[in-house]
Order: C-alpha cells, then structure tokens, then sequence
C-alpha cells in the first residue's frame, strides 16, 4: 500500500516526474513539459525509463513528507 506512483510526462523521449499530473509546467528536475501528449504512470514505466534526476528528487521529497 502507499505505492509511490507519480504521473510521468514524456519529454524528448525522456519520461520526466511531475508533481501535478499532466498541467505540470516543469519537471522535477527542472526540465520544461513543452508537449504534453504521453503521459503515463511510474509504475507502469518503470524507474529504469524515467529521467534518474526526476527519481532522486521524487525520492528525497518523499522521504522528507514520509511519517
Ligand atoms: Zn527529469
């Protein structure tokens, strides 16, 4: 229970972690969402396909709200 499971926008066939779902701005990693067609599901990705900046910050962040 309490899966981690962020949307994940792809950028430049890169997938990005966004806190927002799909009218997030900015990636995590501070990478501009200039088309928001893909979209998907981390689970569903995998963490080996999303940007590894993206999965670092969503981690430490997660870890710092984590009771
Ligand atoms: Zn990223």
């Amino acid at each position: 229970m309490d899966e981690p499971n962020p949307v994940v926008l792809q950028v430049a066939n890169c997938w990005h972690i966004v806190e927002d779902s799909r009218r997030s701005e900015y990636a995590l990693c501070g990478q501009k969402i200039t088309h928001r067609g893909a979209h998907a599901r981390l689970s569903l990705l995998g963490k080996a396909n999303v940007c590894p900046a993206c999965l670092k910050l969503f981690k430490a962040a997660r870890s710092e709200t984590e009771t």
